[in-house]
This record gives C-alpha cells, structure tokens and sequence, in this order.
C-alpha cells in the first residue's frame, strides 16, 4: 500500500469528524444530560470557598484518592528478587489491576498470576484455587520462587495461607524445599507501600529463616551494606545508587531490586525474569554492617523485623531529592561504613549547584502544589525549599501523622514553607478545590493530577507514580545529585515553557 493511501488521524481529530460528533449528541440526549449551559454553572460553582466548604466536610466518601491498595506493593516489591513470580491470592480483576497499573507506567510487561477466585472460592475458602494456583504456575512459569501476598476477597473470609501451603506440599504439588514466600495485604487499610514493605518483609523473613537453623548470629559478618529502596517506581535510581555505593567503595546487597525485572531488553527473544536480587544473598544479609533505606515510610515493617530478628541497626531517609536530601544520604553512607564522601561526589554536588544557581531567578517564589507518597513528598519539599520554590498545598492520600510532623518540621525550617498547608489522608478532588480558591503556579506529581491541572490552568511537573501519560521518565534518575540536576531540569524547563506560552511579543525573549 503506498504511503499517501493512509490517513492517520490522532485521537484529537479523529473525535472532531461528523460521525464522533453526532454520537456524542445521540449520547448526551439517550443519558438526558443536562444542558452545557447548566454544566457550565456547576464547573464554575465548584471552583467556589463556598464549595470547598462542603468538599471538605466529606467524611465517608473518597473521591480520586492518590494512592493504590495494598497487592500493587507486593507485586512490586516480589519482582526485586531473581527469579520470583508474583501470585496474587484473589480474583483475576485485581491482578489484572496490578498488572495494567505497573505495565503502563513502566511500558513492560508484567509477569504476574491470580489464583483467579470466583463465588465459590469466597463461600468455601480459596484453598483449592490456592494450590491448583501453584501447581499451574510453577508447571507453567518455572519460577525459583512464588511470592504470594493476598487481596481483599481472601482477607475477609480469612484464607490461612501458611496453612494453604504446607497443605500444597504435603499433595505434592511443589516440592518441599521450592521456596514460596508470602504476605498479607489487606487492601481496605493502608496503600501500595504498605504492600511493598509487606511483601520485603515476608521474602527476606522467608528466606532467612525457612530451614529454621539459621540464627543471625550464624551468617558471616562481612562489611556489606544492605539496601532497600523503598516504593520506587524509578528503574534508574537503581543505578544512580549502586555508582554512589561504587565510588563509596562500599560492597552492597540490595534487598530487592526490580530495577532490571522492569526494564528488560527487546533483543527477540521474551523472558519472564530479569535480574532481581540473588536468593542465595539473602540468607547473608543478616551478616552485613547495617539496613539502609531509601525511604523510611514504604520500609517500616521491613526495618522492625531486620532489628528484631537479624539484630542488625538500620537506619532510613526520605527519598533522597535535591542537594540537601542526597547530602543527608551520603553522611549516612559515611556514618555507617566509616568511608569518606568521595571526591568525585563532592565536585559533582558543586556542579549541581552551579547549575540551580543558574536556573534559580526562574524558580524563586514560585507557588507549588506537591502530590505524592510520603518518602517522595519529603524530598520533594525539600527541593522545593532549596531552590526558592514555594510549597503551597501538599497532599498525602496515604500518609500519616508521623509524615504530617515531618513535613511541618521541614516546611516551618524555611522561610519559603512557612504558609504551606499539609493535607494527609485528603484526595484529588479536595485538591481541586484548593487550586481554585488558592491557586499556585504548577503542581508536581503523577498523571492523576492532570485533570486538575488542566481545569486549573496549570503545569504539571510528572514524578512519581503513575505515569501513563508520558514516556521512559522512569529511565532517569530522581535520586543523589543526578537526579536533583533532572529534576531541577525539568521544572526549570516546565516554568520556561509557562513564561513563553504566556509571553506578549516584547516579552518573548531568547536567552532565558
Ligand atoms: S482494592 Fe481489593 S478488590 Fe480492589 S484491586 Fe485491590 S485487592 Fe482487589
């Protein structure tokens, strides 16, 4: 077919042509819409104080919350270590949720498996499901290790899975050293990073103590440092990290690591599994010097147990986002390991900050509302603050009053976060009103912002998780002082693009 024959038309104009135009009529009078004018009305009500009144006094309804339940977590955390196959213990739309939600943030597949519960499985118990689950997985997929973690169908009626799968082994129908850990996600209380750190916490209990003879005291003592990450959904932090501990000098074992599971090579051939965590390193783990998180609010349970049961210290910051976060992550890699902070870091920090004095006119005063997980939104606000930024709103479907204390404590520390408001548990629609009756410049967070954005008139700076609606932002690092250089680079960027959109001709400059 010659090239000319085709007529591409994107999603825009496509919807513009005379048969999309007469269905949505044909659409809006079978649902006897109201009439646009109406509509018009309410948009303009809703952008009222007096509607953010009533917003506000919600109590038992959520609308648009910025978090996802707790299975997405395990899932993410399960695909860190070599070989694993998450298996979601629940019906098939929820895996299907998980899956859709990961593969189109990271534009990868996803391998992951559904005991596929129906009615039956919620009146008699999922056990069947279970095991019939494990045997087709493992026949199928050949994991070294299925990582199971529940789903709201399999809490409420309170499926043992501990007990589902001893009963697995003694049928026959995986061996009784195939390695199955798991976890209990119940999705009605908490979000994903709950589920992650769930789930970090169930492999490395599982791999450390399953034979039952190991003590901490028993793995070698070694200078190793270990790493957790945290709810990361950036592949490239992995690799900003690891060049961080490479210059440090310091040996490490991340204790899950999804960066190469999410990022596999299109070379012709398909694998399930990609990288990940060795479980052969896993049982040595309780040997290293010390536990260091990359974000202390998606690793609490994870910490606990590591200072329980390994006796091993464990320290935690919050994502490490800007000039002064990555400074804090790099005395702590010095405070445990008794290394000093490498040359090359030291001029690479002052590289950075040649480039944020650069960008810094653009930045300074500048409104902004943050949207995001707890460990994100802490280093994002004291980017924020460093470079002059304001942080106005900032809102935390799923963070806590510990987080709430944290992030006033930083805010009040700086003149720039002295009028900033801390939303915990509140949602993208009361968001919505406050960008109306307190506007702000830009936001910064996930592609759930960008409707708000959009009625707001408003920029929206995409990082975090999820990311639907652009590409490979995940390629590149948020983390250490690379990554505080692509931040920065892309909210300059972003305020840039805003002054030259909102330029008159006298003012359309071309040097910035
Ligand atoms: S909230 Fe419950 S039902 Fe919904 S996807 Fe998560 S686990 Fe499944």
């Amino acid at each position: 077919m010659a090239k000319d024959e085709i007529e591409y038309k994107d999603h825009n104009t496509l919807f513009e042509t005379a048969p999309y135009v007469e269905s949505a009529e044909k659409k809006r009078v079978f649902e006897a819409a109201c009439s646009r004018e109406q509509a018009k009305e309410i948009e303009e009500y809703l952008k009222t104080p007096e509607y953010q009144e009533i917003n506000f006094s919600r109590k038992e309804t959520v609308i648009n919350p910025a978090k996802a339940c707790q299975p997405l977590g395990a899932v993410l955390g399960a695909l860190g270590f070599e070989g694993t196959l998450p298996f979601s213990h629940g019906s098939q739309g929820c895996i299907a949720y998980f899956r859709s939600h990961l593969a189109r943030h990271f534009k990868e597949p996803v391998p992951a498996v559904s005991s596929s519960m129906t009615e039956d499985g919620a009146v008699f118990g999922g056990m069947k499901n279970l095991i019939e689950g494990l045997q087709n997985a493992t026949t199928l997929y050949k994991p070294k290790m299925v990582a199971i973690h529940t789903t709201c169908m399999a809490e409420v009626i309170g499926d043992d899975l501990n007990a589902f799968i001893g009963n697995a082994r003694k049928e026959g129908v995986i061996s009784e050293d195939f390695p199955v850990a798991y976890c209990n996600t119940p999705s009605f209380v908490g979000s994903h990073t709950w589920g992650y750190d769930h789930m970090i916490k169930g492999i490395i209990s599982y791999l450390t103590e399953r034979h039952g003879d190991l003590r901490p005291a028993d793995a070698p003592k070694t200078e190793k440092l270990n790493l957790i990450s945290g709810f990361d959904t950036y592949t490239a932090n992995f690799g900003e990290i690891k060049r961080i501990l490479e210059l440090f000098g310091v040996e490490y074992t991340f204790l899950g690591d999804h960066s190469e599971s999410l990022n596999s090579p299109a070379d012709g051939s398909y694998k399930y599994y990609y990288g990940g965590t060795k479980l052969a390193d896993v049982p040595l783990a309780p040997g290293a010097q010390a536990t260091l998180a990359l974000q202390k609010y998606s690793t609490k349970k994870t910490r606990e147990y590591i200072e329980e049961s390994w006796k091993q210290p464990t320290s935690a910051v919050y994502s490490p986002i800007g000039i002064t976060a990555t400074d804090k992550l790099l005395k702590e890699i010095s405070r445990i390991t008794g290394k000093p902070v490498p040359q090359e870091l030291i001029k690479e920090r002052a590289q950075v900050v040649d480039a944020l004095t650069d960008s810094h006119p653009y930045l300074h005063n500048k409104r902004v509302a943050l949207v995001g997980d707890p460990d994100i939104l802490l280093g994002l606000i004291s980017f924020c603050l460093e470079v002059g930024l304001e942080p106005v709103h900032i809102l935390c479907s799923n963070g806590d009053k510990e987080f709430e204390e944290e992030a006033y404590g930083l805010l009040k520390a700086s003149p720039h976060g002295i009028d900033a408001k801390v939303y915990v548990g509140h949602d993208l629609w009361h968001l919505r009103s406050l960008l109306f009756t307190d506007p702000v410049d830009f936001a910064i967070g996930s592609t759930h912002l960008k409707q708000n954005c959009k009625a707001a008139g408003i920029p929206l700076v995409r990082i975090g998780f999820p990311i639907f609606d652009r590409h490979h932002l995940h390629r590149f690092p948020i983390l250490g002082y690379q990554g505080a250089l692509h931040v920065l680079t892309t909210v300059v960027n972003t305020l840039l693009q805003q002054l030259d959109d909102q330029a008159e001709p006298h003012s359309f400059d071309f040097v910035r």
